[in-house]
């Protein structure tokens, strides 16, 4: 079995979850089972090590991408910066408002979370309509940083977010599709 086939069989489906209709990907057994989540950690950290594609900062999207994101961080020996949703940081920050399927949500980051210039890697566990991730990208680069790739587990090609990403200019590196 490859390694994508491989961590797709320790995600879960989990139907009617958050909401009737919604088929939810669980990735908490993968991230259980120690020797799946070395795979997963060790599969980023494989293409983050090299010397191009190697951040100066992990930034992790609110609340999987910390789990993430702040391992990879410490394997890459760079720092990690988290992106939360509105009212959780305590010092100054930027906001970035984006629309839901019913209504909006806002993600913060602290103003001196980057530097400008910084290359920034971006994480989250799964893309879906992607505006999450376009969130943190807008947040990053209000402080003059540039996100060098999103990184995320799982991919919903369907929702038609990565390609949105994609076409707004964010390369993306993802393991596992469900469609
Ligand atoms: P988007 O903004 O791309 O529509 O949604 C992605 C965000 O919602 C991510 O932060 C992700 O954690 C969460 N999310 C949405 N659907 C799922 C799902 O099926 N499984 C998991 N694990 N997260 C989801």
């Amino acid at each position: 079995m490859d390694s994508s086939a491989y961590l797709r069989s320790h995600i879960r489906t989990v139907p009617d979850w958050p909401a009737p209709g919604v088929q939810f990907r669980d990735i908490t057994p993968l991230l259980q089972d120690p020797k799946v989540f070395r795979v997963l950690i060790d599969t980023f950290v494989h293409r983050y090590m090299d010397k191009h594609l190697r951040p100066d900062v992990v930034a992790g999207l609110d609340a999987r991408g910390f789990i993430i994101g702040s391992v990879l961080a410490y394997e890459l020996g760079v720092g990690f910066v988290p992106i939360r949703k509105k009212g959780k940081l305590p010092f100054t920050t930027v906001e970035e408002t984006y629309e839901l399927e019913y209504g909006s949500a806002t993600v913060e980051l602290h103003t001196d979370a980057v530097r400008p210039g910084d290359r920034v890697l971006l994480v989250d566990d799964l893309i879906a309509t992607g505006g999450t991730m376009m969130a943190g990208k807008r947040l990053l680069e209000k402080l003059g940083a540039q996100v060098m790739e999103g990184a995320a587990i799982v991919d919903l090609p369907e929702l038609q977010g990565s390609r949105r990403l994609r076409e707004g200019g964010l390369a993306l590196f993802t393991l596992v599709d469900f469609s």
